[in-house]
């Protein structure tokens, strides 16, 4: 009897390998966005455009870190309180006053400017107030609470390198280097298409043999999440030739289009006829699971990626090779997102010669439990598991209580 198969997998040649897919976009394009300037209240999510150099000391000057007496370490006993005259007073904001001299402290509050001369400075907690000064308790270390100008960022350094995407965090480093606007790559321009007879767009009502289309809507999230200008090319039909114009006029005006369903090898898949018949196909079957068929290619000098239908498949080709591709164009540095080790709570065999994401649950115990519906049509295991497993290619079992990578669900998407 013939073998049947319940692989998709299982039939069609070669597949490329997903970090040739990567080196062959990062061969092919590079950064198609001008610059523009944005003032900092606008500027998350942005692609920095060029390094931001300080051209302050950050801190700008050598200051305290606590509330507390700023004094000369030299002055201190090794091993038995010390007792200090007060000299003045420096809170935040202030001048940084006149010279300390040797054998007093001086009262000095968070933030304030250190006065020349002392190095080190003694908690008020540590401290205690008598008439004649205060009382310093010893085991303090040479320069304690004393945060050096430039030692978060020197003059001259690079704060963030061009092409950084801005996380609230680089905004505040900018602003503390003294901007308020910064120059970023403007957003692309993408065109978002579904293909597919079946689909009906939400919240039209579903007649027999439809399903509401759920990738549009997902991948445009995904998208504006990166920043980028998103316009909806809505559903095409399964039709060679409307499928081909439709792209071929986005590709037109479009940084990038992107298309979900119809790049099988079924006759109702024509995402990769309409590419080859409008412009040149660079892959469209990628060693990943789920979502091996997935092609690139361009139309003029607009690239276009076809993604596979199943909204897992969807959703995890966009992370492997869409985003890849989205920086690229962006001018923004691809990170792959992190992976952490974590020990599996499964046997799981796999083919050698693909990549495979397991959707995993982690538990309390820290373990990794497989989503049980692995559908690459089940929505809910993407909203439901915390983790994608990545089993390299070479790996043809993975053993209960190994200890294998991770990427956390909320990093695919931001
Ligand atoms: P295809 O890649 O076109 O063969 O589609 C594979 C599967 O994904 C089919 O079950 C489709 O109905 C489903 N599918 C395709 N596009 C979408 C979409 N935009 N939203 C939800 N499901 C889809
Ligand atoms: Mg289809």
């Amino acid at each position: 009897m013939a073998q049947l198969s319940d692989d998709c997998f299982a039939f069609g040649g070669a597949l490329l390998p997903l970090a040739e897919a990567q080196a062959r976009i990062a061969g092919l394009y590079a950064c198609v966005a001008t610059t523009e300037p944005v003032t900092l209240a606008d500027a998350v999510g942005r692609v920095l455009a060029a390094d931001a150099i300080a051209t302050i000391d950050l801190p700008p000057q050598t200051n305290s870190a606590v509330d507390g007496y700023a004094v000369y370490f030299d002055d201190l006993a090794r091993d038995a309180p010390t007792l200090l005259p007060v000299d003045g007073r420096t809170a935040a904001g202030q001048a940084p006053g006149t010279p300390l001299p040797r054998g007093r402290a001086r009262r000095i509050f968070t933030g304030a400017v250190m006065p020349p001369g002392p190095d080190t400075v003694m908690m008020q907690e540590d401290c205690e107030i008598t008439g004649a000064g205060v009382v310093v308790q010893p085991g303090i270390r040479r320069g304690a609470n004393r945060r050096e100008a430039g030692e978060d960022v020197p003059r001259g350094a690079v704060a963030l390198p061009a092409g950084r995407r801005l996380m609230p965090p680089d905004i505040g480093l900018i602003a503390a280097l003294g901007h308020h606007q910064v120059d970023v790559r403007q957003a692309l321009k993408v065109a978002v298409f579904s293909t597919g007879d079946e689909l009906t767009d939400p919240p039209a009502p579903l007649t027999p043999g439809h399903v509401y289309d759920a990738n549009r809507f997902m991948l445009s999230a995904l998208l504006h999440r990166l920043g980028a200008r998103v316009a909806d090319g809505g559903i095409l039909p399964d039709e060679p030739d409307a499928t081909r114009d439709a792209l071929a006029d986005a590709a037109a005006w479009a940084d990038l289009v992107i298309t979900s369903g119809g790049v099988s090898t079924g006759e109702e898949d024509h995402v990769r006829a309409a590419i080859e018949a409008a412009g040149t196909l660079t892959f469209w079957r990628v060693a990943i699971k789920p979502g091996r068929p997935v092609a690139l290619g361009a139309i003029g000098r607009t690239p276009l990626l076809g993604l596979p239908g199943n909204p897992v498949a969807a959703l995890i080709t966009f992370t492997a090779i869409g985003r890849p591709l989205f920086d690229r164009l962006s001018g923004a540095i691809y990170t792959p997102p992190p992976r952490y080790g974590i020990a599996s709570g499964f046997a799981y065999k796999k083919k050698a010669g693909r990549r495979e994401y397991v959707r995993v649950q982690i538990g309390a115990d820290g373990v990794a439990r497989r989503y049980p519906k692995d559908g690459a049509g089940v929505l809910t295991s993407l909203t439901e598991s915390d983790a994608l497993m990545e089993l390299p290619e070479d790996m043809t079992a993975l053993s209960a209580g190994e200890v294998a990578p991770c990427i956390p669900m909320g990093l695919l998407h931001g």
